[in-house]
């Protein structure tokens, strides 16, 4: 049986291997079967991560992450977990290939998935045209009119990089203001290549094998429009992946998992949990990967609560203090 298993692995869940590999825990972490690295994967330069003052690229800080967790002796699986238990003393994790690993400890640092439009058009166009990843995709639409949707700093650094292969790149936005932070937004807005639709959502997005459009409905008067494009990258904020624990774990009303307090102790004792997960607010690479220190700190402490039980149940049953 394990002492501790991280599930995840974007900084949240790599900072808490870090950790508790270094608290000699051997932890084992299940990063992803297809894409290991969390977020930061599809993203260009990060410029704010703490010590990297000429900025370093999202998948090389990630390598990174990983290296340093490898060498203090985390053990990474690549694999995708398929469901967990969670009652009682000993938790269970089952993967994709059908293994099963049992720990004591658990540290669930799942991340966040893009969210969707829900409209029509989406589902259907998704890979013809329609993407949620600028650094995945941009290449493909060299030279095209292409539009971003959403006001936050995603939709600002997405618009911002794909003006390096669009023509033309637009910004729709429901607001007439964006919540992205003031840099991002000047970045933006100097870009001469990027036109701002203020007011506006998309209700359809139209093609046949392809992308070639969207309808606009004005948030302002309900008036509609159509806008020719040859992609559309969505942009609009990311949902915690609860899926394997919305049942199991309570949640908070924006949906992240319960913690309690400043703590990641989770309503399951021995189950922590970590990252954009438990983050409605600040979702940051540096936050989760603060959030990570904290799970494998809390579940180091409740290792050693557990310890000290087994150690003192003897002796107090020797003493004839208890039965
Ligand atoms: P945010 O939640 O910050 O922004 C989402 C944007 O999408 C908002 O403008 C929102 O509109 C809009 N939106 C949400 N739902 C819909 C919808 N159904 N239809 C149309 N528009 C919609 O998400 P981000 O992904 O931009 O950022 C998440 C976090 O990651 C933030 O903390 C951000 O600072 C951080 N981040 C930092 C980066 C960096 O510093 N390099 C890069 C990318 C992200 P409205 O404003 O009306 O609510």
């Amino acid at each position: 049986m394990r002492k501790v298993i991280i599930i995840g692995s974007g900084p949240a869940g790599f900072t808490a291997a870090i950790y508790a590999a270094r608290a000699n825990l051997e932890p084992l972490l299940i990063a992803s079967s297809v894409e290991v690295g969390g977020e930061l994967m599809n993203t260009t330069d990060v410029e704010n991560y703490p010590g990297f003052p000429e900025g370093i690229l999202g998948p090389e800080l990630m390598t990174k992450f990983q290296e340093q967790a490898e060498k203090f002796g985390t053990e990474v699986v690549y694999d995708d977990v398929t469901s967990l238990d969670l009652d009682g003393p000993v938790k269970t994790v089952t993967l994709g290939s059908g293994a099963v690993h049992e720990t004591q400890s658990l540290i669930y640092a799942t991340g966040s998935a893009y969210r969707k439009l829900g409209v029509e058009g989406e589902e259907r166009l998704s890979g013809y045209g329609v993407s949620w990843c600028a650094t995945c995709d941009g290449f493909f639409f060299r030279e095209k009119t292409i539009a971003v949707v959403g006001g936050g700093d995603s939709a600002m650094e997405e618009a911002t990089f794909l003006t390096r292969f669009a023509s033309k790149v637009y910004v729709i936005h429901r607001k007439d203001t964006l919540r992205a932070s003031k840099i991002m937004q000047e970045r933006a807005f100097a870009n001469e290549k990027i036109e701002f639709i203020w007011n506006s959502e998309v209700t359809d997005v139209v093609g046949e094998a392809a992308v070639s459009g969207v309808k606009l409905r004005s948030t302002v008067d309900g008036s509609v429009s159509d806008l020719a494009l040859d992609g559309l990258f969505v942009a609009i904020g990311n949902d915690p992946r609860t899926h394997l624990v919305h049942d199991k774990l309570d949640l908070t009303p924006e949906g992240t998992i319960w913690v309690d307090g400043r703590s990641s102790k989770t309503s399951v004792p021995g189950v922590f949990a970590a990252g954009d997960v438990i983050d409605p607010t600040y979702r940051q690479a540096i936050t989760a990967a603060g959030s990570g220190t904290v799970a494998a700190l809390d579940a180091e402490h409740f290792l050693a609560d557990l310890e000290d039980a087994s150690v003192e149940i003897p002796a107090a049953q020797a003493a004839g203090i208890i039965a």
